[in-house]
């Protein structure tokens, strides 16, 4: 059997036809019926005039249509190019003219983000618009939909090795780069996830991430290969999100620390009804440890950190694999857990110095994150150069850089670009946003290197304090002495509002540092 995604659907119908296969806004589908408005998809799509190869982007919310947009693309041999709702009209020009998108599907509630670039757009043919309720002048799904039989679609010659998502990175730090990946990169990543989040038939899946985004990417082959049911929230705030936990009886659920955060919040402040077997994993960003403890204390769930990037599929590491920490007192775990963890199941992730020799197994001594797995990317679109920055000798070069244990232990440090490099020591913005979680009057903190005449660099700290908190800088400054030793301190607080973040919540470190020289002149 060729390792290609619609294989997982045709999995979940065979084995799961008759159980709930998603819940979105009201609306729910079996996966008997999921398997039908694909295949109308991929009829209709294939009536427009896509073929094999062709790129189809998607801008959409988490919804019933993005889950099938997957499959109907995949049928074709299309390649998916999803979109992140939180661009701006040019950034969409960009993406859909460098990726050469034939068609285009797009939320209703979004179009207005369309209608301003749609004459300059040089290779979309056709915009088919959701939830269509007024005039467009543009394709109206659900009636085009209807068109089509529910019948089996006569599938495309698909090969494990054909690209099938062109997947734009979060752009934290720059421009994004549109990461094409295989069947086999999704294929094999789902089977391993699976196996980590002992993913099953009983599940119910939460989608927090964005499908856009990598994070929330893989989650609609692990758990449609189980025949798990997918809830989709179009909105997911705090509120929204315990509320369909305890509709659905949620039983895993992904995020960014950052939205954690808020739930965290949330609960102290409302104490919903928590069911008590709940999985929830962190994925894309380093959550601090206090979380960690905060998760497993106050709510009672499962705490699970990833490691991962767009190009890399994305996940390589995992919190969970191991056991042996069951011993352990509560905050000593929730300190390890706040570290990446141990490689996944088909993945050589290694830690190398400049000259690309692996690191002491110490725990302490600092370098590249490397790795050589089944994810790992086809290469950067129409990109071959940076493909080749990047993949060097089949290695993936994060551009993370972390530390290994003599266990195989491996903690991200940071990104490269965000370390601190102090009178000569490299500091972790990581782990010094790590201490001012602790402090009870934070509620966000971002550190990054700032210029200092006798140390090269220093940490200084953006804040956002929690509602009606008065705490001076002069303060966080001697919190964070008392909790890091004195060279990790942070030298300078910026109070603010809010941080600047991606759509998947990543806070934009890069914004951050263009604020610091502007307002220092
Ligand atoms: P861009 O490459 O466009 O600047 P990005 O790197 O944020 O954006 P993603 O591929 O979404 O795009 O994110 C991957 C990055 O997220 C990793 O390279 C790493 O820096 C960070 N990251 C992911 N998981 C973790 C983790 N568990 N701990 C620390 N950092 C993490
Ligand atoms: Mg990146």
């Amino acid at each position: 059997v060729p390792l290609i995604l619609p294989e997982f659907l045709d999995r979940a119908t065979a084995l799961y036809g008759d159980k709930q296969a998603v819940v979105c806004e009201g609306r729910s589908f079996t996966y008997k019926e999921l398997n039908g408005r694909v295949n109308q998809l991929s009829h209709g799509l294939r009536e427009l005039g896509v073929e094999k190869g062709d790129r189809v982007a998607y801008l959409a919310p988490n919804t019933v249509e993005m889950l099938e947009g997957f499959y109907g693309i995949f049928q074709l041999g299309a390649v998916m190019v999803p979109l992140n709702i939180r661009l701006i009209p040019d950034d969409y020009l960009f993406i859909l003219n460098h990726s050469e998108s034939k068609v285009l599907f797009v939320d209703q509630d979004l179009y207005h983000l369309i209608v301003p670039i749609k004459h300059k757009l040089a290779t979309v043919e056709k915009i088919i618009v959701q939830y269509k309720d007024e005039e467009t002048g543009e394709i109206d799904y659900d009636q085009w939909l209807s068109n089509y039989t529910v019948t089996a679609f006569d599938r495309a010659d698909l090969h494990e090795d054909d690209v099938c998502s062109l997947l734009y990175t979060s752009g934290t730090t720059g421009n994004p780069k549109g990461v094409m990946l295989t069947h086999r990169n999704n294929y094999l990543h789902a089977l391993s996830t699976m196996h980590h989040l002992r993913v099953s038939d009983r599940d119910v899946y939460l989608h927090v991430l964005p499908m856009f985004h990598v994070n929330g990417w893989g989650s609609p082959f692990y758990y449609t290969a189980n025949g798990a049911t997918h809830i989709c929230l179009k909105r997911a705030t705090p509120e929204s999100i315990f509320k369909a936990m305890q509709d659905n009886k949620v039983t895993v659920l992904h995020m960014a620390p950052t939205v954690l955060n808020s739930l965290l919040l949330y609960f102290e402040k409302n104490k919903p009804i928590l069911d008590q077997d709940v999985r929830v994993v962190i994925a894309g960003s380093a959550p601090p440890p206090a979380f960690v403890t905060r998760v497993e204390k106050e709510l009672g769930w499962e705490f699970i950190q990833v490691y991962g990037m767009t190009e890399s599929t994305p996940l390589s590491l995992f919190s969970t694999i191991r056991s042996q920490f069951a011993h352990l007192s509560r905050v000593e775990k929730s300190k390890i857990k706040a570290k990446a963890g141990y490689p996944m199941i088909g993945c050589d992730v290694r830690i190398v110095n400049d000259l690309g020799e692996e690191v002491v197994h110490d725990g302490k001594e600092i370098g590249e994150v490397v790795v050589r797995s089944h994810g790992v990317m086809k290469g950067y679109w129409k990109n071959p150069e940076a493909t080749m920055e990047t993949i060097r000798n089949g290695w993936l070069h994060t551009g993370d850089m972390g530390t290994i244990d003599e266990d195989g232990h491996i903690d991200i440090v940071d990104r490269k670009k965000d370390i601190i490099i102090s009178g000569g020591e490299n500091i972790s913005s990581i782990e010094v946003e790590g201490a001012l979680y602790e402090h009870p009057s934070v509620l966000e903190a971002a550190v990054i290197a700032v210029p200092h005449e006798k140390w090269g660099e220093t940490p200084h700290a953006y804040v956002v304090l929690r509602d009606n908190q008065q705490v001076s800088e002069d303060d966080i400054i001697a919190f964070s002495r008392e909790k890091l030793a004195h060279f990790k301190a942070v030298t300078g607080v910026t109070f603010v509002k809010e941080l600047p973040k991606t759509a998947s919540g990543k806070i934009q470190k890069v914004h951050l540092r263009h604020e610091y020289w502007s307002s220092s002149g």
